[in-house]
């Protein structure tokens, strides 16, 4: 095994995480800097009642009764430039990019329940950018890129933890798609390691290596700069920093209609009340087909599914890093939280539905799953487990774009894997709406794709939405 894997996948030599990061990219923008960020920008910053260790230290010592509210709690103006219907993730970064790369400060977020209630606070925090094909490839390593300077971008600790993600494999075939995948990701400047079995028996020892195991272990691969993220931090984040540039965040607004003038949106109707705007984004994840409706923009390619998480009690450190396998019979994966639960998940519930709540077949399952992967688990207790409203696409690739309704535009498809997207998905996003015409990073995923026959089918499992 050792030397199929050295014919297929040479020894790593270049491109360890310092090359990575010196690297040009491939994609013009600057993750850091932003294509407009200007001397507006950064007054608007200097303004921000800046979280730092001197504050910390002064409300430590004076009872934490000095801290200012993180955003306001505005009533709806009766309209808006634009308006972003979803306070999830997709919908407050797009907010916060809209204002701060491209000067547009008479905005709204509509939330029809609490920031952060949707998936984005429900979901097991993995972020990765190990795909293979070259739209996606080239989209979430710009995700990873801008995740990794997050916390100072929002001046808000998300604790990204950089930990490390490793994909198991069970067979030799999966290990060759699994060389392929890491060599695709090298030729494309991203980090990728190959792990033997018996480097990962040193790595992670609590894995079941055993003669009987029901998945035996062959290796794994390995994306080092990948790892975990505070979800809810991620909203909270990008919610107080958009506030900070002016944007409207109505909470409890859930929008009910959306308004038209022959062929283009004029704005929407509320719980609220109406609210006009010649630009609405829609990025609300699991009910998208319910706002198209709305919109009439006809039969959609997403279906909504749940999807559950899982926490056990806190452990003393045990993992590591987030460990993944998925394979005909089993899909499992795992990473441990900073208060020590074990964070895990598996496959969908594998009906439609727009509940946020999953049923018991597949708690059986993801325990099996566990108990397969890490026997030790077996008398860890389950704390909690939840469900989020999945936005599952034809060809489990996300749709940025504009739509046949002039101003109308839309963010979803996210599948499992939304919450590693969120700053590109935002910051592309809110790059359509303002300028009316797709980003180069996401001009490949376009509503249309689906008529003209250019799917953007990673996992190649065809258009079987659940499968993606
Ligand atoms: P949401 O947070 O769901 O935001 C949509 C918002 O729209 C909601 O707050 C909702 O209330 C609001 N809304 C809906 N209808 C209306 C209306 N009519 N009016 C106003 N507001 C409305 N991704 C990863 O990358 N890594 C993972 O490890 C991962 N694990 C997951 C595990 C689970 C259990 C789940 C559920 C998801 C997981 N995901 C993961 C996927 C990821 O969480 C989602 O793809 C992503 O969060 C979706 O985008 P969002 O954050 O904007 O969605």
């Amino acid at each position: 095994m050792g030397l199929r894997m050295a014919c297929i996948f040479p020894p790593v030599t270049g491109l360890g995480r310092s090359a990575i990061n010196k690297s040009p990219g491939r994609f013009a923008e600057n993750a850091r800097t932003g294509p407009q960020r200007d001397l507006t920008n950064q007054r608007d910053f200097a303004k921000l009642n800046r979280y730092s260790w001197f504050s910390v230290l002064k409300e430590g010592l004076t009872g934490h009764k000095g801290w200012p509210r993180a955003w306001r709690d505005p009533e709806p103006k009766p309209a808006y430039d634009a308006i972003v219907v979803g306070g999830g993730g997709h919908g407050l970064s797009t907010a916060y990019y809209l204002a701060r790369n491209h000067g547009m400060r008479n905005i709204a977020v509509l939330e029809k329940g609490y920031l952060g209630g949707g998936n984005v606070g429900r979901n097991t925090t993995i972020v990765r950018s190990n795909y293979m094909l070259p739209y996606s490839t080239q989209f979430y390593e710009f995700s990873l890129k801008l995740w990794e300077n997050l916390s100072h971008e929002l001046n808000y600790n998300v604790m990204f933890s950089q930990r490390g993600q490793i994909g198991l494999f069970h067979s030799p075939t999966a290990r060759d798609a699994a060389a392929r995948r890491a060599n695709t990701m090298r030729l494309n400047d991203i980090e990728a390691e190959l792990l033997s079995r018996e480097q990962l028996m040193t790595m992670i020892p609590h894995l079941d290596y055993s003669a009987g195991a029901r998945f035996p272990i062959m290796g794994g691969i390995l994306q080092r700069r990948a790892g975990t993220a505070r979800h809810d931090a991620v909203a909270w984040g990008y919610a107080r920093a958009a506030d900070r540039l002016g944007v409207d965040l109505i909470q409890n607004c859930e929008v009910t209609g959306i308004l038209r003038q022959g062929n283009r949106v004029t704005g929407v109707e509320t719980t609220r009340g109406t609210i006009l705007a010649p630009k609405v984004g829609l990025a609300v994840a699991g009910n998208t087909t319910r706002l198209t409706d709305m919109a009439g923009l006809g039969r959609m390619p997403i279906e909504s599914h749940k999807l559950q998480a899982f926490v056990s009690e806190p452990l003393k450190p045990l993992l590591d890093y987030v460990v993944a396998f998925a394979l005909p019979g089993g899909h499992f994966y795992i990473s441990q939280s900073d208060k020590g639960g074990m964070v895990f998940g598996g496959d969908l519930d594998m009906y439609n539905s727009y509940a946020q709540k999953g049923n018991l077949p597949v708690v059986e399952d993801v325990a099996g799953c566990a108990m397969a992967l890490m026997p030790c688990l077996g008398r860890v207790r389950l704390l909690r487990h939840w469900s989020g409203v999945m936005d599952m696409s034809m060809d489990g690739s996300h749709i940025i774009s504009k739509t046949a309704v002039e101003g109308l535009y839309l963010n979803t498809g996210w599948c499992y894997g939304g919450f590693k997207a969120t700053p590109a998905s935002g910051w592309c996003f809110a790059s359509t709406m303002a300028k009316d015409e797709p980003h180069e990073l996401t001009a490949a995923f376009s509503l249309d794709r689906f008529e003209r026959g250019l799917a953007i089918d990673e996992k190649g499992q065809g258009p079987t939405p659940n499968l993606h």
